[in-house]
């Protein structure tokens, strides 16, 4: 079963969360696609056993054989190759690796070389397998890393929890393709809760079963509740605001270490999400 563990917006505590059920489980593949700040590690203190770059195909182009004809500027859609009278242009950022200008180049003009676009990682903590990207600082291609880190996790694994980029932008769908369910980490504050319709909004759009973990409960007010009673969403887990697990955080330590009887709630959650799985798949 795979569960991403997402939130509308940083600093909800979706990473605690997602950490929190892996160590809670025992024996899991936990996977860091927040690739923009991976801090997971941070807090599963894995052992790192290996590390790879992450790279994209990006056109090179011959100019002693092309004729500056446009036909790959014209099929790019991503605009990420420009032909000038006498020069071709191509914006790395901006390229996808797709492969489709040197597919029509009738001049046969463009090879491929490729860019590094960051880090995969990989290692583990006892039975439970750590996986991670690490995007280049300022590099904007973050689904083709998700991609690569997902391409990674063992076929078998019998539960896989990833930790998914906040928003809802492409990183995050990238995150979810493949997801079994999403729990959606959320705070009942004016922002939390504004952020947290967004993920709401999109999962419905993709049709992906989901419920919310209320974290820091008490700190805001009843707005979230309210909303998921009304919508008859489910309200899976509660976790009360608590300075000493606020402070624990800060120094790396995670939730179920400074509560360890927060391990069996937890366990309840991933057994819940598991027949829901099971009833689903039958
Ligand atoms: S399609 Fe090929 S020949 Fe035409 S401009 Fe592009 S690189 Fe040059
Ligand atoms: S590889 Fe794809 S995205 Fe990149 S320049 Fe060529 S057509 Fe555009």
């Amino acid at each position: 079963m795979t569960i991403t563990v997402a939130s509308g917006k940083g600093g909800a505590g979706k990473t605690s969360v997602a950490v929190s059920l892996a160590l809670a489980a025992g024996q899991a593949v936990y996977v860091d696609c927040d690739v923009e700040e991976p801090n997971g590690a941070l807090l599963l203190h894995p052992h790192l056993e290996w590390e790879e770059e992450a790279t994209l195909p990006l056109p090179l182009v011959d100019e002693e054989k092309c004729d500056y004809c446009k036909t790959c500027s014209q099929a790019c859609q991503f605009h990420a190759i420009m032909v000038l009278p006498h020069k071709v242009v191509v914006f790395d950022r901006l390229c996808h690796g797709c492969g489709t200008c040197s597919y029509v180049c009738p001049q046969k003009a463009i090879s491929e070389t490729t860019r590094s676009i960051g880090l995969i990682q990989g290692g583990r903590r006892e039975d439970i397998v750590y996986l991670a990207g690490r995007l280049n600082i300022g590099e904007p291609m973050a689904p083709p890393l998700i991609r690569q880190v997902k391409a990674r996790i063992p076929r078998e694994a019998p539960l896989v929890v990833i930790d998914a980029p906040a928003g809802v932008a492409c990183p995050f769908v990238e995150t979810l393709r493949g997801s079994d369910f999403c729990l959606v980490v959320a705070e009942s504050t004016p922002f939390g809760f504004h952020d947290y319709l967004l993920v709401e909004e999109l999962l419905l759009d993709l049709d992906l079963p989901f419920g919310v973990v209320e974290n820091k409960a008490g700190l805001g007010d009843d707005r979230l509740r309210r909303h998921l009673f009304e919508r008859e969403i489910s309200l899976l887990f509660t976790l009360p605001y608590n300075g000493d697990w606020a402070r624990a955080y800060s120094l790396g330590v995670p939730l179920v270490e400074v509560e360890p009887s927060l391990s069996e709630g937890f366990l309840e959650l991933l057994a819940t999400l598991e027949t829901a799985h099971e009833r689903r798949g039958s």
